[in-house]
């Protein structure tokens, strides 16, 4: 998996979800100005949609007819792409669904998908409209890919999918309170880092993984709709025996990465691929210095982040977790979106999803 699938027909005919309001508010204009032109040139038939408001895009792709699109493709960040993948997961006919291929243009302030796809692809680091006009030709060539996505298990009950990442901590919280910073871009994170590194705090909780190496399917639990899930117990019992239990119950921050990017400057997870079939899973734990942390920060632009020798940071590649999160509030971010605060496990289905990539 994650090699080459197919090519899209041609000509080809894609739905394009902008939102408007994503990143600067300049999804609408960056596509009047890059991207319809050159769809056009492409031959691409494209269809807009302008969102409206949150979870709009859900309940589209929710209900539209799939046989009539060879793409859906999103201009926005993470976050409307999040809403995409769950729409097609939730339909009754969920299987043919996501193999609907998917493409991204980075319009929001969070476009780490674009980001990773366009590094798979092998040219240098770039961010912004550059960024914009190369995931632009990637979508014209049309080349499909598998691509992982995750499975999580919410403790009300709820499941979701993931294509990005999981956080807590540290970085969760850079999340959310970045979003007052949205007008400076893609900036933000780096904004929210420095503001969250003055006011550093330790967060209590257990943590579980399934080593990459280790792991045989049980016996998948009750069935939701969706793909079911063959590795995760119950979250209410404790983790089968093969499971690594973190020692450790103060961290910093807990970062599973599905894919390469965590935002359009941050390389976290450098060796992931699309289909790898891995969450790389990272954790810092408490007692890290602010000066550590920060040259971890700064390090992870260049995706060196392991090359530190940070003691604190911990690297594993695994198949699912858990986080069981201390009593109290706190932030959990999926694909930079909050969830339910609370303990919640999660199970990589290996090029379950289909992307455009290079
Ligand atoms: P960004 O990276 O800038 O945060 P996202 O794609 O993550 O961009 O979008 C942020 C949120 O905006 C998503 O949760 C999405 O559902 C929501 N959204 C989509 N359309 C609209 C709209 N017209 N007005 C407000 N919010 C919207
Ligand atoms: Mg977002």
């Amino acid at each position: 998996l994650g090699v080459l699938l197919n090519s899209l027909p041609h000509p080809c005919r894609i739905l394009l979800f902008v939102n408007p309001q994503s990143g600067k508010g300049q999804a609408l204009t960056l596509y009047n100005s890059h991207i319809q032109r050159m769809l056009n040139e492409a031959g691409v038939i494209h269809k807009l949609i302008i969102t409206e408001r949150q979870n709009h895009a859900r309940e589209l792709v929710k209900d539209v007819d799939l046989s009539q699109w060879d793409a859906l493709v999103i201009m926005s960040g993470d976050g409307l792409l999040h809403e995409v993948i769950n729409g097609l997961l939730e339909r009754p006919d969920w299987e043919e669904a996501v193999r609907t291929p998917l493409g991204i243009l980075p319009g929001g302030s969070g476009n780490a998908l674009a980001a990773s796809v366009h590094y798979y692809s092998g040219v240098s680091q770039v961010t912004g409209e550059e960024l914009l006009v190369s995931c632009g030709f990637l979508l014209c060539r049309g080349l499909v890919s598998h691509m992982d996505l995750v499975s999580l298990h919410l403790s009300s009950g709820q499941r979701l999918f993931s294509f990005l990442s999981l956080a807590w901590g540290f970085v969760a919280d850079v999340d959310v309170e970045s979003e007052k910073y949205r007008h400076a871009g893609a900036a933000r994170f780096t904004v929210g880092t420095l503001v969250r590194l003055a006011s550093l705090r330790i967060y209590k909780g257990k943590l579980a993984y399934l080593p990459a190496s280790r792991g045989s399917p049980r016996s998948a639990a009750k069935a939701l709709p969706g793909p079911p899930d063959a590795l995760l117990p119950p979250l209410d019992q404790p983790p089968p025996s093969d499971w690594v239990l973190v020692p450790e119950e103060d961290f910093v921050l807990m970062l599973a990465m599905h894919q390469s990017h965590l935002a359009e400057d941050l390389l976290a997870a450098p060796d992931a691929r699309l289909a790898d079939g891995f969450i790389h899973l990272f954790y810092v734990t408490a007692g890290i210095s602010r000066s550590a942390l920060l040259r971890l920060f700064l390090a992870m632009e260049k995706g060196a982040h392991l090359d530190t020798n940070c003691q604190h940071l911990v690297h594993a590649k695994v198949r699912a977790l858990r986080l069981e999160p201390g009593a109290g509030k706190g932030i959990i971010t999926v694909d930079g979106e909050v969830v339910e605060y609370g303990p919640i496990q999660v199970e990589v289905h290996a090029g379950l999803g289909r992307v455009i990539s290079g």
